[in-house]
Formats: structure tokens, C-alpha cells, sequence
């Protein structure tokens, strides 16, 4: 049910169309047992920032909240200089 088309790269936030920046994941234990569930959205940098766990009561030991820049909101200066030769 959890699905982030690859071609739309717009904030996940209903009412929001700004750019997406980042890739939020939580990684959580459903309450069924029925194992692990991976939820996914990728939100624009303010609403990334208003970002938080949700799911704590399904924490188990491989639990993950997490926070990925996507690819092509990075700007890399920093690597610029790499040598590409
Ligand atoms: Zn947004």
C-alpha cells in the first residue's frame, strides 16, 4: 500500500508540492507478528524536518528510522573536485 512511484518526486504531504529532498524509511515490527514493515515517503525538506517516529510501539531490534537525502537533491560541491580522469 506503501508505494513511492519512481517518476513523481514530489513532497509526499498531502496539499504539498514542493520538490521532494529526502527519503524518510521506518523500519517497524507490526503488531500482527506478521513481521517487519518498511514505510516509505519522500517529503520536502520542511516537512522532513517535522518528521519523527511513529511507530515506536512496534520497535524490535532491527528497528529503523532513517533519513536519506535523495540523489538528485544533493548539490555536490563537495565532490566536485574529485579527480574524474
Ligand atoms: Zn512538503
Amino acid at each position: 500500500m506503501v508505494e513511492t512511484p519512481a517518476s513523481s518526486r514530489e513532497c509526499h504531504r498531502r496539499g504539498c508540492d514542493e520538490p521532494a529532498a529526502f527519503v524518510v524509511r521506518e523500519r517497524y515490527q507490526e503488531e500482527t507478528g506478521k513481521g517487519a514493515v518498511e514505510a516509505e515517503a519522500v517529503l520536502c525538506r520542511a516537512h522532513t524536518a517535522e518528521e519523527h517516529p511513529t511507530n515506536l510501539d512496534g520497535v524490535y531490534a532491527e528497528y529503523v528510522f532513517r533519513v536519506d537525502p535523495l540523489p538528485e537533491a544533493v548539490s555536490d560541491d563537495a565532490s566536485s573536485n574529485r579527480s574524474n580522469e
